[in-house]
């Protein structure tokens, strides 16, 4: 049985709680690991070691920093398969979509890469006579991660790579679904030259989110998971005086205008409600078919659905795998049942699909309801798993109005063939990532992730030069030299002279 355990201090360490979760491979079912879980004495110690190395590492030079992210670049890439094979293994998504994952965690080390340019401040000579003004910006200390179980490489690398540039130590709390590619990271970082203590890992739930959130030497907490823990993360952490950024849950639509190509359409939404069981906060979860738009929408989706190849992720012609545990199954058939009961149409019907040789993985085939209304909880709530709900709506007016009416705001698409459209729907959606044509608008590792409304709280979006602002405080500095300097107190308010 593997033992999954914490990393402190640039070695493994199994922790001093007593605490332990059993870990699950999705496809089959079985228990593939005993995970440490941390006590607030473990996180200590892992803040400490931050803390410590902290000093050093902040007055690392830039250039040197970003060298050794280079290095891990380096090691990332050569390492692809196995990150990517240790994701499937614990998540369950198809083996090429892990390896998608591994790439776009990737692109984010990239872009720290170039943080002596990202670093450099502005400088405005002779604001005044024989005064200079600058400004710059500085790490902030020990920070923390908490991240989800769907993204287990990719959202902490919308951290990390951009924290570490920035001069900070980092300790992340990964998702105890799927630890295993946390402590491969922390190892290949200590392989590529970071000093140890600058990346700490410590696996936990609660109790060891708690602790770094009480901790008085964390001074900054990224989150990605639900929205409901991200409110509290938000509230508590900015209550103790600490940067938070917290981003939450989603429900993306995705706009079927009637001059849409319906070949694109369909493999669009195909793709986005389906890749990784739905599991993604950027999943489609919603298709609003525009006027007479909707049966012919129906009617290509279904045999599309019900011909999924769902198996074991690392079946190379697997299309999508297991959902990550059983109890996440069990919720989401709730969701299904909850859409019959209230009146949805259920037009495939994924509950009952076996996988033969996978009869204890966590299963679920495709499911597409349509005449789905706004009131219902399969429209209202996350359900995130292989479901697609169809709403009907008689314009494009109120699939706007439907879209910013919802509490989410995460991502969204619209499918037309009309610039004048497509540009009124970018400028009127209240949502922070949208998509023209392009059903998973994750953005590039130089713009910035996030999402409007109670998708996130707290100021900042994640990575790119939002990431650059949120690990960093800004300072401004004025100087001038003594032979520009005239005699006498003054008593006004300063002003260039
Ligand atoms: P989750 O909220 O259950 O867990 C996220 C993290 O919080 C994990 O590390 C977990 O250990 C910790 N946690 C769980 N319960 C806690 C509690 N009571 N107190 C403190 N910490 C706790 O989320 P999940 O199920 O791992 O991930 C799926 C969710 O994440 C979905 O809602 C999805 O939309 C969201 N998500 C959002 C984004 C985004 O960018 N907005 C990205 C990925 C995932």
């Amino acid at each position: 049985m593997k033992q999954i355990t914490h990393y402190i201090n640039g070695q493994a360490y199994e922790g001093r709680s007593g605490r332990y979760t059993e870990g699950f491979n999705p496809a089959t079912g079985a228990i593939s690991s005993t995970i440490s879980l941390a006590s607030a004495d473990d996180v200590g110690l892992a803040v400490a070691a931050a803390q410590a190395a902290f000093p050093a590492w902040s007055e690392t030079p830039a250039l040197k920093r970003a060298r050794i992210l280079f290095n891990f670049k380096a090691l990332l890439d050569k390492h692809q398969d196995e990150l990517a094979e240790l994701i499937t293994l614990e998540h369950g998504k198809v083996f090429s979509d892990a390896k998608g994952e591994v790439t776009r965690g990737i692109e984010v080390v990239e872009f720290a890469c170039g943080i002596p340019h990202l670093l450099k401040g502005q400088y405005t000579d002779q604001i005044g006579g024989g005064i200079d003004n600058w400004s710059m910006r500085q790490s902030l200390g020990v920070v923390a991660g908490i991240t989800p179980f769907n993204f287990p490489m990719m959202v902490p690398c919308w951290m990390f790579p951009v924290a570490l540039a920035c001069g900070n130590t980092f300790v992340l709390k990964p998702s105890e679904r799927d630890p295993s590619v946390s402590i491969r990271l922390a190892e290949l970082l200590k392989e590529a030259g970071l000093p140890d203590g600058v990346f700490n890992v410590v696996q936990g739930d609660k109790t060891a989110v708690d602790a770094l959130i009480q901790h008085p030497d964390v001074q900054a907490l990224s989150f990605v998971g639900s929205t409901p823990i991200a409110e509290y993360i938000y509230a508590e952490g900015t209550r103790r005086g600490k940067r938070v950024q917290a981003l939450g849950g989603a429900k993306n639509h995705l706009v079927v205008m009637p001059d849409a190509d319906l070949d694109q359409v369909t493999d669009a939404l195909m793709g986005a409600a389906y890749g990784s069981a739905g599991e993604r906060c950027m999943a489609i979860s919603v298709a609003v078919a525009v006027g007479d738009i909707a049966d012919k929408v129906v009617e290509r989706l279904k045999p599309r659905v019900e011909a999924l190849i769902v198996k074991d992720g690392m079946q190379p012609d697997a299309e999508m795998g297991p959902l990550v545990t059983a109890q996440h199954r069990s919720k989401v058939l709730g969701y299904i049942e909850d859409g019959i009961a209230t009146g949805a149409t259920l037009v495939a019907d994924g509950r009952g699909l076996k996988v033969p040789g996978n009869e204890k993985g966590f299963f679920l085939g495709g499911t597409l309801f349509d005449h789905v209304t706004p009131k219902m909880n399969i429209y209202r709530e996350e359900i995130f798993g292989p479901v697609l709900c169809v709403v009907r709506v008689p314009d494009f007016a109120s699939a706007v109005e439907l879209i910013n009416a919802h509490e989410f705001g995460n991502g969204v698409a619209c499918y037309t063939s009309d610039g004048g459209i497509a540009r009124a729907f970018a400028r009127q959606i209240k949502v922070g990532m949208v998509g023209i044509n392009v059903p998973i608008p994750v953005p590039m590792a130089w713009h910035s992730f996030g999402g409007w409304k109670r998708s996130l709280f707290g100021d900042h979006h994640a990575y790119g030069e939002e990431g650059i602002r949120f690990y960093t405080r800004y300072k401004s500095v004025m100087q001038r030299w003594p032979d520009s300097i005239a005699k006498g107190a003054e008593f006004t308010m300063p002003v260039a002279k």
